[in-house]
């Protein structure tokens, strides 16, 4: 079949990756100039041991205290919107055990599989893309978050996952390096890292060489319909045609929704990174520091800081009271990274497309059998990428799914 991809960002480029596996014919149609959207500047981390959704229990509690604090990790920029407004209730329905308890062995299976087909990945394809299986740590400074750190491995532990309690001494030793002021940390042997900008020029070159066409600048605002199917699309640079069409927008997914009677609920989590280049000695472990809620990874030669969430529409400007947030607590962890004094000059911003109940939305859309939904991965869109593209293929070729998919269903806040 010609399928046509809307976004190029790493889930459109897994469906393309596992569809063209399959035999299809790949049209990937992208508004932006694909440099660097929210799959190129993101921590890199691939997180199996994240089985908690964000919609947990304490979580509406702590976002509030944090609203407070122009400096903290949470923010939502309050606004008269009805699309912001019926996501937060949904997202405060959804905050509470019966949802963590129901998504949790789910979100583990997903990374799981998404996990192993990185590792086919790197094995099977030529482009490098710095995949490296040395698990993450979550740093701690507190009793209190050791506490919580704690109670959260333990809930891994259930689900037979690794976890290891380390001391400082102990951390400190796998970072001889670099010296750390922390109390402790936990290391998710499971979990992986890799470098997000190589992974995705990779993937674009082995695709367009296999056959696919990637253009950008071209952004769809409509579809044409026929009898229960989409026959086309309409786009600042014309009409395409295909057989298949995936919406993989990432946050824009709402709008391109609209145009097919889809609704869905989902907001951009904006975020900031910062990447410094060519350190002699880096560290060797991504990390997580728990209280700032701050991801450090070295990539190669360089390391990258990224954190902060700010529901504030799809604005991507960025603010630099956050970004403050960000590089005043790099310093309480790792003494040697204090860049106060001399404050990042390049800041990239991307947004987490969020649904409220923390897991995606994959399905066909109900209306039209020839479209496939795929968006809303939020924090985990790079570590699911590879998953999300195989259930795209199995689904447009109506294979059986490799993982039950009722929890993903586009209809479930209709
Ligand atoms: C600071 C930060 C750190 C992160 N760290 C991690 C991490 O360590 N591990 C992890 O797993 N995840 C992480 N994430 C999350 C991850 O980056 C996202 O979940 C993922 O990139 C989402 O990918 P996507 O392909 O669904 O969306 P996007 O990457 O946003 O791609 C969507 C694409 O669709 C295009 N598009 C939208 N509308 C249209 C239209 N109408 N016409 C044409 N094109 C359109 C857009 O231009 C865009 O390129 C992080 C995110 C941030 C912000």
């Amino acid at each position: 079949m010609r399928i046509i991809i809307i976004g190029a960002g790493i889930t459109g480029l897994c469906a393309a990756y596992y569809l063209q596996k399959a035999g299809h014919e790949i049209i990937i149609l992208d508004k932006s100039d694909l440099k660097d959207g929210c799959s190129y500047g993101n921590a890199g981390m691939i997180t199996p041991s994240h089985i908690i959704p964000l919609a947990s229990p304490g979580i509406v509690a702590k976002g509030i205290r944090w609203m407070f604090n122009s400096e903290s990790p949470f923010y939502i920029k309050p606004r008269m919107d009805l699309d912001l407004l019926t996501w937060a209730w949904k997202f405060y329905r959804s905050a509470n055990e019966e949802n963590v308890r129901r998504s949790m062995k789910l979100i583990l299976d997903y990374n799981m599989m998404s996990k192993g087909l990185y590792q086919q990945m790197a094995e099977e394809e030529s482009f490098e893309f710095s995949f490296k299986e040395k698990g993450i740590l979550m740093l701690y400074k507190t009793a209190k978050a050791e506490e919580e750190e704690l109670e959260v491995a333990e809930q891994a532990k259930q689900f037979e996952m690794v976890t290891k309690r380390l001391t400082a001494a102990e951390v400190q030793a796998m970072e001889p390096n670099n010296r750390l002021d922390i109390r402790g940390g936990i290391h998710y042997p499971s979990d992986a890292h890799l470098s997000p900008d190589l992974l995705m020029s990779g993937l674009k070159k082995v695709l367009v060489e296999r056959g696919a066409i990637i253009q950008h600048g071209v952004e769809v605002n409509n579809f044409i319909s026929e009898k229960g199917k989409i026959t086309g699309l309409s786009s600042n640079k014309g009409i395409y045609h295909a057989d298949q069409y995936i919406l993989a927008g990432g946050s824009w997914t709402p709008q391109l929704g609209k145009g097919l009677g889809v609704q869905l609920s989902l907001q951009g989590g904006k975020g900031y990174s910062f990447t410094i280049k060519d350190l002699k000695n880096n560290l060797n472990y991504p990390s997580i520091l728990t209280e700032a809620k701050v991801a450090v990874t070295p990539m190669g030669n360089n390391l990258r800081f990224g954190g902060t969430m700010e529901i504030a529409g799809l604005d991507l400007s960025v603010n630099s009271k956050r970004v403050k947030g960000i590089v005043k607590s790099i310093p309480n962890y790792y003494p040697d990274y204090d860049f106060r004094q001399n404050l990042p000059q390049k800041v990239w911003s991307g947004l987490r497309p969020c649904t409220p109940d923390g897991l995606p939305y994959i399905g066909k859309a109900p209306k039209y059998d020839n479209v496939v939904v795929a968006a809303g991965h939020a924090m985990m869109g790079l570590s699911l990428g590879p998953a999300t593209g195989k259930l795209v293929q199995e689904l447009v070729d109506r294979e059986k799914a490799s993982l039950p998919m009722t929890l993903f269903d586009l209809s479930r806040f209709s």
